[in-house]
């Protein structure tokens, strides 16, 4: 027998997949008793988070009354830190991003005054928009790593070097009132990939290809939280040395970084080589020659990274996000070609290399999606919801 708290997780998970759907659809695709469901609907019905809409077709008899959950009204807050500025958004499980703000940090800005601004601007978000206190279900954070996901502390951030070892999670959450997580940025871009968009996928890689290079892992339909360092995986033994300590690791070839040093080699010594990621885009998408050339190197050896990754976990879908991945410019027959060369041609042929769809609000969205999740698998929270502010 499951526990009430099992079931309830299991009836909920199938409204989201399902809606809308009957109590009978319901019965079958959990296999719970028809009283079982009947009790957790009747529950979540009395706490505004599932509604009838209507009837559906009839079987023979009466006509089952359909069930949806109320997905529109459950929000969550997101926020995405990044160097030089923090992102908010409101999003709700539709996966739409409803209200969205943020704030520039200055450069050696204290994490103590980053967190009372953040959590100024959540509590001001929240009080004006049409997010009342009982559906918001909590915060989660997006960092750049390394980090302690647990305890919610960031650990040797590179470029935040004043925030090492400092408690995100736990002054925000003493802050705000509200549960707050925090996770790796590109391990919520990957869970928001199958949470909103791929629900049929439960293994991906997601691959950010921005400045550096990072990426989270989905299997078996669930978040791998240990690290996923796909940039400093070695692809050359006797390669540059590593601010990881290594040598030889793949963001150093394959990243904005990598590409902009590659420009810079290219180009005339007295010409100006100090582009930022969006004028390299734009000088490609102009025709660059060096830009061009440049980027034709980047996927090439990130697609070999990809191959040595098809070959250890051969996931169904490797979808490539961040601002250079996502680009129209980013040279995809390039990346397949070194892939197909280095990775075992049946598991190449298993997985699909896609693009982000979710583009520039993965990373809200994938931070809206961990707040729903944990919350899925804790429903008597959901349930309670004027006790939420309080005992958070
Ligand atoms: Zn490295």
């Amino acid at each position: 027998m499951v526990q009430a708290g099992g079931n309830r997780s299991l009836v909920l998970e199938t409204l989201r997949r399902l809606s809308p759907c009957s109590r009978a659809d319901l019965r079958q695709a959990t296999g719970l008793h028809i009283s079982t469901v009947a009790n957790i609907v009747d529950e979540l019905i009395q706490a505004d988070l599932v509604e009838e809409v209507g009837t559906g077709d009839s079987s023979g008899g009466r006509k089952p009354q359909l069930l949806r959950l109320k997905t529109d009204r459950l929000f969550a807050v997101s926020a995405v830190v990044q160097y030089g500025k923090i992102e908010v958004g409101l999003c709700d499980m539709e996966g739409v991003v409803r209200h969205r703000t943020g704030f520039k940090l200055p450069k050696r800005v204290a994490p103590e005054d980053a967190m009372e601004q953040l959590s100024d601007v959540i509590d001001h978000t929240l009080r004006t928009s049409e997010a009342t206190g009982d559906h918001v279900l909590g915060v989660a954070v997006a960092v750049p790593g390394p980090l302690d996901a647990d305890q919610g502390v960031l650990l040797t951030p590179p470029n935040l070097p004043g925030w090492r070892g400092f408690p995100i999670r736990r002054t925000l959450q003493n802050l705000l009132r509200l549960p707050v997580a925090v996770q790796k940025d590109g391990h919520l871009a990957a869970f928001a990939e199958v949470w909103f968009g791929r629900q049929h996928v439960n293994h991906l890689l997601f691959i950010m290809l921005d400045e550096g290079l990072g990426g989270g892992l989905v299997m078996n339909g669930q978040l791998v939280t240990r690290a996923v360092e796909i940039g400093h995986m070695t692809i050359r033994m006797d390669g540059k040395s590593c601010n990881c300590g290594g040598r030889g690791c793949l963001e150093l070839y394959a990243s904005g970084i990598a590409w902009r040093q590659n420009v810079a080699a290219r180009k005339a010594d007295d010409a100006v080589t100090d582009f930022s990621l969006d004028d390299l885009l734009a000088m490609a998408e102009a025709g660059d020659a060096d830009a061009l050339g440049a980027l034709e190197e980047v996927a090439w050896h990130l697609g070999v990274g990809i191959g040595n990754f098809i070959n250890l976990y051969n996931p169904e879908v490797i979808v490539l996000g961040g601002r250079l991945g996502s680009a129209g410019v980013f040279p995809h027959g390039t990346l397949l070609a070194a892939a197909r060369q280095y990775a075992y041609e049946d598991l190449m042929r298993k997985t699909a290399v896609e693009t982000s769809a979710l583009k520039s609000d993965a990373l809200l969205l994938g931070a809206a999606a961990h707040v729903f999740a944990q919350m899925f698998q804790n429903p008597a929270v959901l349930l309670r919801p004027g006790e939420r502010w309080a005992n958070a």
